[in-house]
């Protein structure tokens, strides 16, 4: 029997993507994957530290894990691993931490845990001790490499890791050290591979793009690369720094094989805030940034990451912020509370915004973002776009066991950006052999005869369709078809509801 592997990941799309890979090098070896609920053998909780909420949430896994299969080994891996290793061992016994710098150790323990399985040895003994074995190795933050796309929409890839800023609330640099870049030639190289593997879309992850820096270019001059060295495959950006919206840049966004959507970390719209964050910028250059990304592309889907309640935000504070995400009209708003993280500048700072405050604010920015959604929805009536196929309506029965890899829950821009700290929990297996919800119950504008037809997709400007008429032998996860936008559905700002159905005209 084989040994049983189950997966979670907390964060950003990185993490995913990182997971994605650890997955495959278990598959590989031999695991079976489940859904992290079972019983697994191997419990692997790639973790996230940006909130406190997110360490929380990763703890109550683990001990859920633990308490699961009390046999079971609980590898941790991630940020939250790499800065508070002490905390995660005090778990449990079975707790075998692997940092988030050295994560791809995690992928190489895959073979050790499988050969101690057959041996009937101990895994958690085995874990520890292939870790330790390899404790002075160099690691390669590039080593991930995940194959296994083909079971996806859309594939990611990694070209940067790591931060050189010091944004006074966040902990993500600490955790993932300074900026490295993926070179070129190989970004290109990963690139045409996918690509002929059939991804019609690849975003490119980092914690922090707009530092990406290697064999003499800058983020804009590789998407220029990438674009002319490979063919039929679009590009999509995890998320941008506003002061970063240059020249340069907006000739590269301009191109049309770069999707027509950006999410912007602006993080406030208050420049007494924007100075005490430590942010290099102010407002007038998220006005710029927003306006001259208008200029470039028509109507390109904004979204914007905000922090409600940094200490010392008085109300006025976060009005301004409020009436400019109000004004700059975002297509998405990813609202959060600050979060005092132990390690940065802001966690000494007073006074702190009461929780119930910066909750308030919170919801007061999603509500905006939830209306900006709808109404670009709204507006979008009548476009001819490009979308990628998520959810064909004719499944081809269950995969093979362990084939359901999955990590999208639905199209949500705030999930690739940086320091995303929503926390998403992803779990592997979830979807293995059942059919992906589409959110289609949700969509009641739909005729009740395009129900059976009807395919999710993701559209080049990121909004969440379910389009109609596409010929079956053209429902394909992963496809990219033309079609047009033909009505938004009420309520679109919710996640969960489609954003609007559209017409297929051609592939
Ligand atoms: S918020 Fe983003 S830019 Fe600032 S330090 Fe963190 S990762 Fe870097």
């Amino acid at each position: 029997m084989p040994f049983r592997a189950a997966f979670r990941t907390f964060g950003c799309k990185l993490n995913q993507l990182e997971t994605e890979a650890l997955a495959g090098a278990f598959r590989d070896s031999g695991a079976l994957l489940v859904p992290f609920s079972e019983s697994a053998d191997v419990y692997v909780v790639n973790t996230c530290t940006v909130t406190g909420k997110a360490e929380q949430k990763a703890r109550r896994e683990i001990r859920r894990a633990l308490r699961t299969n009390p046999r079971a080994v609980v590898l941790v891996t991630g940020c939250w691993a790499e800065l508070g290793a002490d905390e995660v061992s005090a778990l449990g016994p079975r707790t075998v931490v692997i940092p988030g710098s050295r994560k791809d150790d995690a992928a190489l323990l895959a073979s050790d845990l499988a050969e101690a399985w057959e041996k009937g040895m101990d895994l958690a003994e085995a874990a520890e001790r292939g870790r330790d074995a390899r404790s002075g190795r160099g690691h390669d933050p590039f080593a991930f490499r995940p194959e296994t796309f083909l079971l996806h929409s859309r594939a990611s890839l990694k070209v940067q890791d790591g931060c050189d800023n010091r944004c006074a609330y966040c902990r993500v640099c600490l955790a993932r050290g300074p900026s490295r870049s993926l070179a070129p030639g190989e970004v290109v190289e990963r690139a045409r591979s996918l690509s002929e593997r059939g991804a019609r879309e690849i975003v490119l992850t980092g914690v922090n793009l707009s530092q990406y820096r290697s064999g003499g270019l800058a983020m804009p001059g590789l998407l220029s690369l990438l674009v002319r060295e490979t063919e039929g495959v679009s590009y999509r950006l995890s998320s941008w720094e506003p002061d970063r919206v240059d020249e340069e840049f907006l000739a590269a966004f301009s191109l049309p094989r770069v999707r027509n959507h950006l999410h912007l970390a602006v993080q406030s719209g208050c420049d007494a805030v924007l100075a005490r964050m430590g942010r290099g910028y102010r407002s007038d250059a998220v006005r710029r940034a927003v306006r001259d990304l208008r200029a470039a592309k028509p109507d390109p889907f904004l979204g914007a990451d905000l922090i409600a309640g940094f200490p010392g935000e008085t109300e006025a504070e976060f009005r301004t912020t409020f009436d400019l995400a109000a004004e700059l009209d975002f297509a998405w708003i990813h609202a959060f509370p600050f979060s005092p993280r132990p390690g940065t500048k802001a966690f000494g700072m007073r006074p702190r915004v009461a929780e119930r405050i910066a909750g308030e604010r919170v919801e007061a920015l999603l509500d905006l973002g939830r209306r900006g959604r709808e109404a670009y929805a709204a507006r979008s009536v009548g476009r001819l776009t490009r979308a990628v196929l998520e959810d064909p309506r004719e499944e081809e029965g269950p995969e093979p066991s362990g084939g359901g890899i999955d990590f999208e829950g639905g199209p949500d821009p705030a999930r690739e950006a940086c320091a995303d700290p929503g926390s998403e929990e992803v779990d592997v297996a979830a979807g293995s052999g059942a059919p992906r919800v589409s959110g289609i119950g949700a969509a009641p504008a739909l005729p009740e005869g395009d129900r059976a037809t009807a395919v999710s997709a993701v559209s080049d400007e990121y909004l969440r369709l379910e389009v109609t008429g596409i010929p079956e032998a053209l429902r394909r996860r992963g496809a990219e078809v033309a079609c047009r936008i033909a009505e938004a559905f009420p309520g679109a700002g919710d996640l969960g509801i489609p954003d609007a159905r559209a017409e297929f005209v051609g592939s």
